[in-house]
């Protein structure tokens, strides 16, 4: 029979991947609960409908990567592609502001877009990411900010810069929107076919061009910054002089948009040079009006941010703050399967005590069993002898300060 293997893009993730990765996302949520955010976890099959009303059908996330299906009773289903709409989804479900008008959500898993497989980027990947509901002011803004930027510093990163921006709101987005989709056909024949398609379904997102020809004609594009209105100006210097009070650095980028429609006034970037090129690592903004397109109150403001945690674990990596694969405290092995009972229960008192514990109880004779413990990283050993003695072997130099109870089970073995 031929060999199984998994879904293209879809990766098997053990070793040291999967414990770093499940450390970035232990960072990532001591600190957002330190924010005063609650985690949430909502389910990764969603209907259709959901991402095609908060994301926008327009967009290449929900136009067009998308995993959907048609489930047995006709209704189009999905792979989530992004978390923000069902925690909005959620939250208007469960009344969850009802109690909690000042909702701070934290979420980490898995998410799935069918993009074109390439180097760091997977078809399943994961994100860790938060939402603050129900606070419309720009301290808001700050305290995401500020959240994203203790994440980073958190991972050893030491270069982030925060690119900030405002992409307006339904009062100053329409007229921009206007002027911009003006400039766009005006200048039709220079720009590729992508901003041309985007020219009249996605306008904004043509900023966000990568063809460098493009890029020489937005030069005299007019800005999303530069056409706000009074209100989301307000707002603008309100989050700038609360990242001045806090000291976080950050560089206003008139050209920054985002990728989804649902994004009103602050949008912003934290960039690294670390993997190569300037590139984004974590992306947030304000969305204020994404609970009435999922069924809510309109009127709710909401604020957050997404971060791949695959490109947080190879920055952190890169910056030598990854977390090692820790080793087992104990490793215990018998001679073939001699007083298996009493390893058992041995083994069961030093997990009460709070130390990690392996064992090779089979049959296979100490030939076998110095090559395993010689396979798996371990602190120290404790050889169950045939004839009743028992060793403990203290592995290197390394010392841990164990449990008064694990100390005292391990103090009633001779060392070897
Ligand atoms: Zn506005
Ligand atoms: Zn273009």
């Amino acid at each position: 029979m031929a060999s199984l293997r998994s879904v293209k893009g879809m990766n098997d993730l053990f070793g040291v991947e999967a414990s770093s990765l499940g450390a970035v996302e232990a960072i990532a949520r001591q600190l957002a609960k330190r924010w005063g955010a609650e985690e949430v976890r909502t389910p990764i099959l969603e209907k259709l409908d959901l991402f095609v009303r908060s994301v926008g059908e327009a967009t290449d996330v929900v136009g067009k990567e998308m995993y959907t299906f048609e489930d047995k009773d006709g209704s189009s289903l999905c792979l989530r592609p992004e978390a923000t709409a069902s925690v909005a989804r959620m939250v208007v479900q469960h009344g969850i502001l009802r109690d909690n008008p000042r909702f701070r959500a934290f979420y980490a898993g898995p998410m799935f877009r069918r993009e074109r497989p390439q180097k760091g980027r997977y078809r399943q990947f994961h994100q860790v990411g938060v939402e603050f509901f129900g606070e419309p002011d720009p301290s808001a803004d700050v305290e995401v900010i500020a959240l994203a930027a203790a994440i980073l510093d958190a991972l050893g990163l030491d270069d982030v810069v925060v690119e900030l921006g405002s992409v307006g709101c339904p009062e100053c987005r329409p007229s921009y929107r206007k002027k911009l989709v003006e400039f766009l056909r005006r200048e039709a024949v220079q720009l590729c076919d992508l901003c041309n398609q985007r020219t009249e379904s996605n306008p904004l997102r043509s900023l966000d061009c990568k063809s460098a020809s493009c890029q020489v004609v937005f030069q005299d594009a007019p800005l999303p910054l530069d056409s706000l209105c009074e209100t989301c100006e307000v707002h603008q210097m309100g989050v700038e002089k609360g990242l001045d009070q806090l000291g976080l650095d950050y560089r206003v980028n008139k050209r920054l948009v985002r990728g989804l429609d649902y994004y009103r006034r602050t949008v912003f970037e934290c960039t690294t040079q670390k993997l190569g090129a300037q590139s984004a690592v974590i992306a947030g903004g304000r969305y204020d009006g994404l609970l009435g397109s999922v069924g809510g109150d309109e009127g709710v403001a909401a604020v957050g941010f997404a971060a791949g945690t695959e490109r947080l674990q190879l920055l952190a990596r890169e910056a030598g703050a990854e977390a090692a694969h820790s080793p087992a405290d104990i490793a215990i092995v018998t001679d073939r399967n001699q007083r298996v009972e009493e390893a058992l229960v041995l083994m069961q008192g030093l997990r009460s005590a709070g130390l990690v514990v392996v064992a090779d109880l089979s049959g296979r004779g100490r030939k076998a069993k110095t090559k395993w413990l010689g396979r798996i990283a371990h602190r120290h050993s404790v050889f169950l002898e045939a004839d009743g003695s028992a060793r403990l072997r203290v592995e290197g130099m390394e010392t841990q300060a164990v449990s008064p109870e694990a100390a005292a089970i391990l103090g009633a073995l001779p060392v070897d």
